[in-house]
């Protein structure tokens, strides 16, 4: 019995990944997740869009100040969002890591890398997290959403609801990346349904990466159907 329960242990902790301690990119002892010199090497973006995140090409733009000419002309359903570094890597690599290797550990990592930035940022936190579902088909093939499993020590920590249960994907969309604008707009269309119970005003909703942003504005088009007035998107890495 005891051995089993060692067992299980040891695999449980080889799953995690390295401990706290050690700088998942140096490989040095640290005391951050992340050491300060590999820090400094994050992808990180200097000036980007307050609303949908895109990179400028700016300098110094304080935040909340710039709005790209997209969103200027047909804002997104989402009011802002926080999608601190480039898909680039090392940023890249912890998601590919997470998403196709299984290591949860790095969900764990990018939670901690876009936890930094939600602390800078002057908004404040949401009544309830939503990660972006993934469709159950999705979901069976690859045994877990990547997005939940970032939004868990997100919400553990701000001590903010997580909410996996009011809304779902309905219909299985191809990968938004590599499809022009036009498909997947029809693409994504109507692929989420929120439950009529939804009574969120200010809520997040967590990607792993943002990619055109189609996807979040259509969940974001269908929780304000529900009656969400404040809507923030979190996302690690924006393409
Ligand atoms: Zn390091
Ligand atoms: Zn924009």
């Amino acid at each position: 019995m005891l051995q089993a329960l060692l067992q299980t242990t040891k695999q449980w902790l080889s799953q995690l990944g390295p401990l706290n301690t050690t700088c998942p990119l140096c490989a040095e002892p640290s005391a951050h997740l992340i050491c300060p010199s590999c820090s400094k090497m994050l992808p990180t973006i200097s000036s980007q869009c307050f609303q949908c995140g895109l990179p400028l090409s700016m300098v110094d733009t304080p935040q909340n100040a710039v709005r790209c000419g997209q969103c200027v002309k047909s804002p997104p359903a989402f009011d802002l969002c926080i999608s601190p570094y480039h898909y680039a890597l090392p940023v890249s690599q912890f998601v590919t890591r997470l998403k196709f290797q299984h290591k949860l550990y790095y969900a764990q990592i990018l939670a901690e890398l876009l936890m930094a930035k939600i602390e800078q940022h002057a908004e404040g936190l949401p009544d309830c997290i939503i990660p972006v579902p993934l469709h159950k088909k999705r979901l069976r093939q690859r045994g877990f959403n990547q997005a939940l499993e970032i939004a868990r020590p997100i919400a553990r920590r701000y001590a903010i609801k997580l909410d996996t249960h009011c809304c779902t994907r309905v219909i299985s969309t191809a990968p938004q990346m590599g499809q022009n604008k036009k498909s997947r707009q029809q693409n994504i269309r109507h692929a989420f349904k929120v439950s009529t119970r939804f009574h969120y005003k200010h809520v997040a909703i967590i990607d792993d990466v943002m990619t055109t942003g189609q996807t979040v504005n259509e969940l974001a088009r269908e929780l304000r159907k529900q009656g969400a007035e404040r809507i923030q998107i979190w996302s690690a890495a924006r393409a």
